[in-house]
């Protein structure tokens, strides 16, 4: 009897790798090997199957990304940059809804910086994957309940979705300074979790090359609904102080408004 698929109640009947296996270089690449232990969970063939167009559309999303360390750098020059020009950048397209191509370098050594407005839902779709296969791997139980992405990867210049995006941050950084990073190959991919809060919520940090970050909370179908009074008045349009440490994270901010 085989185990049960990581996204659902049908037999994992294969093997699925999170994150995908694609996103570690290859050792003929690297020089060094960074795919050592790589998490595996059972997975059904339809949840499996479904995901080989969307492991190549997440790898070409994070690998290229300006300030990754030199592994995920590499990565996008060979084997990313060798599957872009195999399928004459059609990939590029799936990954970007806007995009614009910048060249910087002379003609004899360059690098083509991708500038453009990524597929976000399909991004969220991904990571959402994700965070159900590494808490299958970590807890040995698939998640039951919902879950909320935030990419804290991409920029956003509307007020309030980047002052909660640099308070979630920070309140991870508080929380995660003392837990374990998980994963063999932490240059390539690591994990960390929070400790659930009074609401039985917690949260699991994604980080990438060092540099893509994605924070991910967990609601179990079980937590009390949460009720915060300060997020009750950002909702509300409330001009609303948060603090947390000694940092103030400001929303609805008066000023904002007068200056979009
Ligand atoms: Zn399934």
């Amino acid at each position: 009897m085989p185990e049960l698929c990581y996204m659902c109640d049908k037999p994992g009947v294969t093997v699925e790798h999170v994150p995908p296996k694609c996103l570690f270089p290859e050792q003929k690449d690297a020089g060094i090997n960074l795919r050592s232990n790589l998490i595996t969970v059972p997975s059904c063939e339809e949840h499996n199957c479904k995901k080989s167009d969307d492991d190549e559309f997440l790898m070409v999303s994070i690998a290229g990304i300006i300030g990754n360390n030199s592994i995920g750098y590499e990565h996008y020059n060979g084997k990313i940059q060798r599957a872009l020009k195999r399928t004459s950048y059609r990939l590029l397209e799936k990954v970007f809804l806007k995009k614009q191509f910048t060249r910087i370098g002379d003609e004899n050594k360059f690098i083509d910086v991708l500038w453009g407005t990524p597929d976000y839902k399909r991004l969220i779709d991904c990571f959402t994957h994700i965070a159900h296969g590494i808490h299958r791997h970590h807890f040995k139980v698939n998640f039951e309940g919902t879950t909320k992405a935030l990419l804290g990867f991409l920029h956003t210049n509307v007020p309030n979705p980047k002052v909660f995006k640099a308070f979630i941050k920070e309140k991870a950084a508080l929380e995660l300074a003392d837990k374990t990073k998980h994963g063999d190959n932490p240059s390539v991919f690591y994990y960390q979790y929070t400790e659930p809060d009074q609401f039985g919520i917690f949260l699991v940090k994604l980080c990438f090359y060092q540099n893509v970050d994605v924070y991910i909370s967990y609601m179990p179908s079980t937590a009390e609904k949460p009720f915060h009074l300060g997020f009750e008045l950002i909702r509300s349009g409330m001009e609303t102080v948060v603090t947390l440490g000694d940092k103030e994270f400001r929303f609805n901010s008066k000023s904002d408004s007068k200056n979009p």
